[in-house]
């Protein structure tokens, strides 16, 4: 009787092995990585009187970038195709949580790219060109003397000439001088190939890098400066910041290059409602008449908007501000 079972157990074991060995085999299909949804933080707060509201925010959530292949992430960045010869080479962070500008205290890089598109350019307007280098260096440095009002070091590595290895050029065919951000894919990979990032931050002993697009547009223009950043709820490892350098009969200042930058840490828009900041705040900065430069800009080499605690929270410079729980604002992407 035992043997009688253990043959039954036996028998039925195979007929199970048999019956999973008819099961079809299940073609899974190779899957594209879904595009990536980059956080738009379009910039419209350049006025000369410095206070501009009523923007809606929807553009602040459009999804731009369309980064179908992940693996580029993973490539050699720049011009180093050997991981191994160097073991002490700086890999930048690229697929870290906070894109390309994480620690504002650890050194930032910023490239210049003159880019001419399908409707600008530069045709070889060096003096212009000079213009721009020395209001992002005003911008840059405007930032780095505000941190030290938080103990803070936010040290900046930018080009002072049209001769230098954080200047560069592009030709792009489409046209870029746009809103929608769907170019930044073409943007991103230009960064990728073109650029090397890796021995920039090796060079210059930073940890940060991000890239200034400039565009030689005119006075007519109506697109503003904006910049393409790491959010909580978009991955995005190449940050950088799109220059309409003339916009609204005016020529980008100070200011707007400085608020640009602290988008790529982390630093909200206040001058219209969005995920992060509600309208509620944004009626508070109105009536109160903030000065915060995530609010305002102002016109002139003199920047007079301040780097206020709330944007320092946002940038990382320190880990707690009042504001955000007095008003519900969303939490600083540098705290948890
Ligand atoms: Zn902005």
């Amino acid at each position: 009787m035992k043997k009688a079972f253990i043959v039954f157990i036996l028998l039925l074991a195979f007929l199970l092995c048999s019956c999973d060995l008819l099961i079809p085999e299940i073609s899974i299909p190779s899957f594209s990585i879904p595009e990536t949804s980059v956080d738009a933080s379009i910039d419209e707060s350049v006025d000369d009187e410095s206070v501009v509201s009523g923007d809606d925010g929807s553009k602040a959530e459009e999804s731009v970038g369309s980064s179908t292949d992940e693996s580029r992430s993973e490539e050699s960045v720049g011009g180093s195709n050997d991981e191994s010869k160097d073991e002490e080479s700086v890999e930048p962070d690229f697929a870290g949580k906070l894109g390309s500008a994480t620690d504002i205290t650890d050194g930032t890089i910023i490239v210049s790219i003159f880019a001419d598109d399908k409707t600008t350019d530069w045709n070889g307007d060096d003096g212009f060109k000079r213009e721009m280098l020395r209001a992002l260096g005003i911008g840059a440095k405007w930032i780095t003397d505000s941190a030290k009002d938080f103990d803070s070091d936010a040290k900046f590595y930018y080009a002072d000439g049209l001769q230098s290895d954080l200047v560069y050029s592009v030709k792009f065919d489409e046209d870029m001088v746009r809103y929608d951000g769907s170019m930044y894919s073409t943007q991103r990979q230009y960064v990728l190939d073109e650029i090397d990032n890796e021995g920039l931050l090796k060079k210059y002993g930073a940890k940060n890098i991000i890239y200034a697009f400039f565009f030689d547009t005119a006075l007519d223009n109506e697109v503003n400066p904006w910049t393409i950043a790491y959010s909580k709820d978009n991955a995005c490892d190449i940050e950088l910041i799109d220059v309409f350098c003339r916009f609204d009969d005016l020529v980008t200042p100070p200011a707007t290059l400085a608020h640009e930058i602290l988008h790529c840490f982390g630093a909200h828009d206040l001058y219209y409602a969005s995920d992060s900041i509600p309208q509620a705040f944004v009626d508070h900065c109105v009536q109160s008449g903030s000065n915060d430069i995530m609010y305002t800009v102002n016109m002139g080499d003199e920047i007079t908007s301040v780097l206020t605690e709330l944007a320092a929270y946002y940038v990382g410079l320190v880990d707690e501000c009042e504001l955000v729980n007095e008003w519900k604002l969303a939490k600083s992407e540098h705290i948890g």
